[in-house]
């Protein structure tokens, strides 16, 4: 029986991200706050919030200062915009404060209110630069296989799942997907994690080569796949790939919307991993999730061209109404304070051997292939053979079912394509609550091995 919340949830709300007919029976979870690390449904149930919401939550969920610093903006200027030349001091001192903190050259910043945003920001700033340089023929943009960078029609066509493409009409023309680099399940027998980077490295240059490289613009990556699997690129993979972007003069996009602001340990993913992109996006955790945001990096070479095309054309002809909110701005501002004070970064890399010694011991477990990660994030799959590494049907729903167990261990964990399911906790976690988390997820794993063997499932 759905309580009465869940069945008003069931006739009125479209979920995203939601298998619409199993949410009938279902229903949702409804939470109704939070402290920390935890999070409450409506009977009063504590759960670890082990995704931080939605890869956001990096200061957890009662940080008083971050609602203190929205309510104090919004008392004072609760919405101001960047059109015309206008203005506001959080605008202006968030963007001087990221020009200090970026990983890459950066001139301008230009804000926007989610990660789908700042992804198709870049793709239009990729689009508008090559018009620029008077070279309307290089527009293509290759992402990867299960890479993920968002749902607009854009950064729908850049990610490389199925669900966004099927039924959607995409990816348009002109978005192309390379392999994906996920060693465990795509290496050869044998083949060494460097091989491998080399190989994918060889595939993304004979990719360019057969497109023509007159006509290849930009490369987007995650640091880390996130909703592609929590997937830890193998080694010296970046280096491998700048190599050949940099013979193309292809623009290399990272997407730091889950990696920036400390997950690996760094300000952001690609100084842990060794990518020096051309521009970054970032969203999520500038904010800590507590109020959209997000943004993306613009290099000196970009924004003098888009000058020059604005002197033409009189206007830069991009932004929303919420570019650059005040009060997202005073919030993602109090973040960073709280960052740095509380040397949440360096805190990050402090805690990390130890949530990754107890991601990698469940490796043991009979139904886990892969457990890896890097800094507070981490993917394990579920296998139905640990030698063969073969999978469940993916309509058995394996992974599914583990985060159901875990859930109702008191652990929300994320279920992700190919049986793979994602842990990515609030960074202020401690080492207790990152033990407590793991031994619910290992409970959770022992209750799925217990399910599959009731069902038979082979
Ligand atoms: N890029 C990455 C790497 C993401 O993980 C996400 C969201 N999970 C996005 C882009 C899209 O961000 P949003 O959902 O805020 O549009």
């Amino acid at each position: 029986m759905l309580s009465n919340l869940a069945t008003r949830d069931v006739e009125t709300l479209l979920h995203p991200y939601t298998n619409l007919d199993a949410h009938r029976s279902t229903g949702p979870l409804v939470l109704e706050r939070g402290e920390g690390v935890f999070v409450y449904d409506t009977a009063g149930k504590p759960y670890i919030e082990g995704m931080s919401g939605l890869w956001c939550t990096a200061l957890g969920y009662s940080n008083d200062e971050l609602a203190e610093a929205a309510r104090a903006q919004m008392g004072r200027l609760p919405f101001g915009h960047l059109f015309s030349g206008r203005s506001h001091d959080p605008a202006i001192e968030l963007a001087e404060v990221l020009k200090g903190l970026m990983p890459v050259p950066t001139s301008k910043v230009f804000f926007t209110s989610s990660g789908s945003e700042a992804n198709d920001t870049q793709v239009k700033l990729t689009w508008y630069y090559n018009n620029a340089l008077g070279r309307p023929r290089k527009k293509k943009i290759i992402g990867r296989q299960r890479g993920y960078h968002g749902v607009t029609v854009a950064t729908a066509s850049l990610t490389g799942l199925p669900a966004n493409h099927a039924d959607w009409d995409l990816p348009l023309p002109g978005f192309l997907h390379t392999a994906c680099p996920h060693h465990y399940r795509f290496a050869q027998s044998g083949e060494s994690e460097r091989a491998f980077s080399e190989r994918l490295a060889g595939e993304l240059e004979a990719l360019i080569l057969r497109e023509d490289p007159e006509t290849v613009a930009a490369f987007i990556a995650e640091p880390v796949m996130g909703a592609g699997g929590a997937i830890v690129p193998p080694e010296g993979y970046f280096e491998a790939v700048q190599a050949v972007l940099a013979n193309y003069d292809v623009r290399f996009i990272a997407d730091e919307v889950i990696c920036g602001f400390g997950r690996l340990g760094t300000w952001f993913g690609s100084e842990a991993l060794g990518a020096r992109p051309d521009t970054i996006s970032f969203a999520k955790a500038v904010t800590s999730g507590y109020v959209p945001l997000g943004g993306v990096s613009v290099d000196e070479p970009l924004y003098e061209a888009m000058l020059a095309e604005s002197r033409k054309l009189g206007t830069f002809g991009h932004g929303t109404t919420y570019s650059g909110h005040p009060v997202a701005c005073a919030v993602a501002l109090k973040t960073i304070e709280i960052y740095r004070r509380e040397r949440i970064v360096e805190g990050v890399a402090a805690k990390a051997p130890h949530f990754q010694a107890r991601l990698s011991r469940l490796a043991e477990h009979d139904i886990v292939g892969e457990a890896r990660g890097i800094g507070l994030i981490g993917g394990l799959e579920i296998v139905a053979d640990k030698a063969s590494r073969a999978q469940y049907e993916p309509k058995a729903g394996v992974a599914a079912r583990c985060v159901a167990f875990a859930q109702g261990e008191g652990l929300i964990v994320r279920f992700l394509a190919g049986d793979r399911v994602a842990v990515c906790p609030p960074l202020i976690i401690t080492e207790a609550e990152i033990d407590a988390l793991f031994d619910r997820l290992a409970r959770a794993l022992d209750r799925t091995r217990d399910w599959i063997r009731a069902e038979g499932l082979t």
